[in-house]
């Protein structure tokens, strides 16, 4: 694998198309498909709506839904909008309370932010440390005037699997109305909505190797009365989603549920992804201080989530170009919160930043695994013996005396050691550790050059804002440069009497 082909380990974020469902939509295309208006009358408009309701067929047969069940949308993050919001503002009179989870995709907690600035009340729940939600915790969060639940069929970080059913049980229980988000539940594993306590799924082609931009929300029969829809128009999927359908699109949607659902029939499928996830898991958990996310839980074949102790995220996934994937680190941001997933399950910001999300599928291969396995041991080890927490002082230099400045430290985003070998008064050799982002460590190695043959009183060379601008670094990360200054300052201050 070369640097301009990294291996694609970021199934969750989205799955490459599969051949056969490209050549679907484009000779949906070329076809008369492409040219009629589903809502068209002529014979144009009558074919693509056919196309558009075998589609729908095949979508529902996925999931074990009628094809009226399905709402098509722009994906799950519409679906998780209009379920979220549309049934909770369709309840508004009876209850204005909703329940949600603190490990929810951007998609489900941004509305209900929405709802809270609406006037809303919104609980969320917190997962145990495995990451699974305890149905008991989303009993206990319902109220009277509670209308709504939404809580996520699989995490998108994590693979966690929720008990919906239990949940969705409790809440038929109580009469509120149960949603979840089912993007990486649907294709991974058998499903039936209809023999489970669920009301409104969200789902997504891109997830399950169709296109983007295509994807569905099932509201099971008689339940579409009880959400509002966020958009007004022509009428189409029963009002609660106007617009011309995409016919294109939705054959693609349809085309990668039927080769979902063969895959799934197989087995062998989901096993062969599982067992080359065991094999990945195997050879990092030999190295000490790799922590399973998700330990305990289960969770779906294709994702493993490790976070690895003592070693920075941003520059762990620097190190790893030749590999396609996710992590929790907030790269390039000093203010922003590493994974609030990790953090829910109780992981430290350093172990949230450290993370490597690992997402398999359908075109993974064994020596695709080992080739990334054999990356990231070598980058965990690199950044280690990079840093102080690894460092065995030893004593001064051959003829001079050694100088040690020391700043920020564990547990903090920099920690670096400088070790200058001063004889008459001058840096012969200097040496450092660090941890830190990659700008941190860029600055660290440049500094360790320029301070050679410099005195005490010249030792630091410019400011950190100079530094900052010669190796590109962003302002916001300015401050980790002060860390660096004061290790040298440091140095100065213990600078050899001669
Ligand atoms: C990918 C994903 C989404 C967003 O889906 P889009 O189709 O990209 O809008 C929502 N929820 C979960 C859990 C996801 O994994």
């Amino acid at each position: 694998m070369s640097a301009s082909q990294p291996i694609y380990l970021d199934y969750a974020a989205t799955t490459p198309v599969d051949p056969a469902v490209a050549d679907a939509m484009a000779s949906c295309l070329r076809e008369e498909g492409g040219r009629g208006n589903p809502s068209s009358q002529h014979l144009y408009g009558r074919r693509a709506a056919q196309r558009i309701e075998t589609a729908r067929a095949e979508v529902a047969d996925l999931i074990g839904a009628r094809p009226e069940e399905i709402v098509f949308t722009s994906g799950a993050t519409e679906s998780d909008n209009l379920a979220i919001l549309g049934a909770a503002r369709a309840g508004a009179e009876r209850g204005r309370h909703v329940v949600s989870s603190r490990i929810e995709h951007k998609a489900g907690l941004d509305p209900c932010k929405r709802l809270e600035k609406e006037g809303f009340a919104v609980t969320l729940v917190p997962p145990a440390r495995t990451g699974r939600i305890a149905p008991d915790a989303v009993a206990a969060a319902l109220r009277a005037d509670t209308t709504v639940v939404s809580i996520m069929w699989v995490n998108n970080e994590t693979g966690v699997i929720q008990d919906v059913a239990a949940i969705g049980a409790l809440c038929r229980e109580r009469g509120v109305l149960f949603h979840t988000d089912a993007a990486q539940a649907v294709g991974k594993f058998p499903l039936e909505v209809r023999a489970l306590p669920i009301d409104l799924m969200s789902f997504t082609a891109h997830k399950l190797y169709g296109p983007k931009g295509i994807g569905a929300l099932y509201v099971r029969a008689g339940v579409r009365p009880w959400v509002l829809p966020l958009t007004f128009g022509g009428g189409q999927e029963h009002g609660m989603r106007p617009g011309t359908l995409p016919t294109h699109q939705i054959v693609g949607f349809g085309a990668a549920c039927v080769r979902a659902r063969r895959a799934l029939e197989r087995e062998g499928e989901a096993q062969r992804v599982m067992s080359l996830r065991e094999r990945l898991w195997g050879q990092l958990r030999t190295l000490e201080g790799a922590l399973l996310n998700g330990e305990g839980a289960p969770r779906v074949p294709g994702i493993l989530n490790v976070s690895f102790e003592g070693v920075e995220g941003e520059s762990l996934l620097h190190g790893l170009s030749e590999l396609a994937l996710s992590s929790g680190s907030a790269c390039n941001s000093a203010s922003a919160e590493p994974s609030y997933v990790l953090r829910a399950l109780g992981r430290d910001r350093e172990l949230a930043q450290s993370s490597l999300r690992l997402s398999l599928g359908r075109f993974t291969r064994e020596a695709e695994i080992d080739a990334a396995a054999a990356a990231i041991r070598r980058e965990v080890r690199r950044l280690r013996a990079l840093s102080p927490a690894s460092d065995t002082p030893i004593g001064g230099g051959e003829s001079g005396a050694q100088v040690l400045g020391e700043a920020g430290g564990p547990g903090r985003e920099v920690w670096i050691r400088f070790r200058l070998q001063v004889r008459g008064g001058i840096v012969h050799d200097a040496s450092y550790r660090v941890y830190g982002c990659p700008h941190t460590l860029a600055v660290a190695a440049w500094l360790a050059g320029h301070v050679r043959g410099r005195r005490r009183d010249t030792l630091i060379p410019g400011a950190p804002s100079e530094w900052a601008r010669a190796l590109d670094v962003p302002v916001e990360k300015l401050g980790r440069l002060l860390t660096l200054e004061d290790a040298l300052r440091e140095c100065q201050r213990r600078w050899p009497a001669v």
